[in-house]
């Protein structure tokens, strides 16, 4: 099995789901490849730590916006060596690269994936559906390469198989208007704590919490715990944070150590953004809450009451 895992660089580092993806692509077995859109010396030797005998480097124009070039650019280089399965990450950058190279091979793309294997040489990947009460299976027959899509957290990035890569600048071709688009501004959205997407504790509100000014009830427990806060798209329609700390079908997929939701019913479409997290704690007035299905321990109470009782026994 030869193997290409997709890595998107963004301040000298792989995008985590590469590293998670490069793991994945381990247990595979076979030859393995990571495909750079960057080119740092620093992005290479992590991609080594984590199995990549080679590091194929892509490299846009300063400026462009790099989807099409690098799907064009991938899209030669695959042709050329036929690899089994090219691996992205469910990221903007990455979903983009994947469409394109997908028009440009005429293979088809399995998105969405939680898990990958092969079966007497066959690919097949499961991705959930019916807000992950179901896992679907699926067995790529079309050509190699498959071209799939794994969510992130859907395995553990570990390092492994280290090795110094081989590097190798794949040719950028001229793609005309396709590469025309340009990136007239970057915005970092300011935050503080640890990223929601990579902290071991998640704090998250919901709409239990009853009015904008209460969300700091997370905030406070969150600063004790040294957690990142998350939130319901309940609270995030309703303005009271921002799209970046939703979790659930539409916003982010987390898997902390702990995660402690505050007045969240449990909506199917919030579980399954969370509900793989190690220990998940509950606090909610209704004893009937959904999310009590999926909680290791529970609290049923105000959160008025019970989270200021939390936040002031943690000193
Ligand atoms: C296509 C689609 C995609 C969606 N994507 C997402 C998603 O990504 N993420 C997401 O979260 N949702 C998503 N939703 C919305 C989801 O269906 C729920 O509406 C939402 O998760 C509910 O948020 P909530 O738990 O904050 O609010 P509610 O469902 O209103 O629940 C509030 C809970 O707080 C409890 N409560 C009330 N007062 C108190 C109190 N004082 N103390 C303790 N508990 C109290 C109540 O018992 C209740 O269980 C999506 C929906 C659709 C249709």
């Amino acid at each position: 099995m030869n193997v290409w895992v997709f890595a998107e660089e963004t301040n000298g580092a792989p995008a985590p789901v590469a590293l998670e993806l490069l793991t994945k692509a381990r247990q595979l077995g076979g030859d393995l490849s990571a495909v750079l859109l960057g080119g740092s010396g620093e992005a290479v030797a992590e991609l080594g730590q984590y199995g990549a005998a080679t590091v194929l480097t892509i490299t846009p124009a300063d400026g462009a916006l790099p989807a099409a070039a690098a799907a064009a650019a991938l899209a030669a280089r695959a042709e050329a060596e036929s690899p089994d399965v090219i691996l992205f990450g469910l990221t903007y950058t990455d979903r983009d690269v994947a469409g394109r190279l997908s028009a440009r091979l005429g293979r088809p793309v399995l998105s969405n994936a939680t898990d990958i294997r092969v079966d007497d040489g066959t690919v097949v990947v499961s991705n959930e559906i019916f807000g992950g009460t179901q896992i679907v299976d699926t067995a790529v027959r079309a050509d190699a390469p498959a071209i799939v899509i794994a969510k992130a957290k859907a395995f553990p990035a570990e390092p492994g198989g280290e090795q110094t890569p081989s590097v190798e600048a794949v040719a950028v071709p001229d793609v005309g208007h396709a590469g025309a688009g340009t990136i007239t501004a970057v915005h970092v959205e300011a935050s503080e704590g640890p990223k929601l997407e990579e902290a071991a504790v998640v704090v998250a509100g919901g709409r239990g919490l009853g009015a904008a000014e209460k969300f700091s009830l997370v905030e406070d427990l969150a600063a004790k715990l040294g957690a990142a806060t998350g939130a319901t798209r309940a609270v995030v329609d309703a303005g009271w944070v921002p799209y970046a700390k939703q979790v659930g079908q539409t916003g982010k997929t987390v898997k902390p150590n702990v995660y402690i939701a505050c007045g969240v019913s449990g909506a199917m479409q919030h579980l399954v953004g969370m509900k793989d997290s190690g220990t998940i704690i509950a606090i909610n007035k209704d004893p009937d809450a959904p999310i009590f299905d999926v909680a290791d321990l529970g609290i049923v109470g105000d959160v008025h009451q019970v989270m200021p009782k939390l936040i002031e026994a943690l000193g």
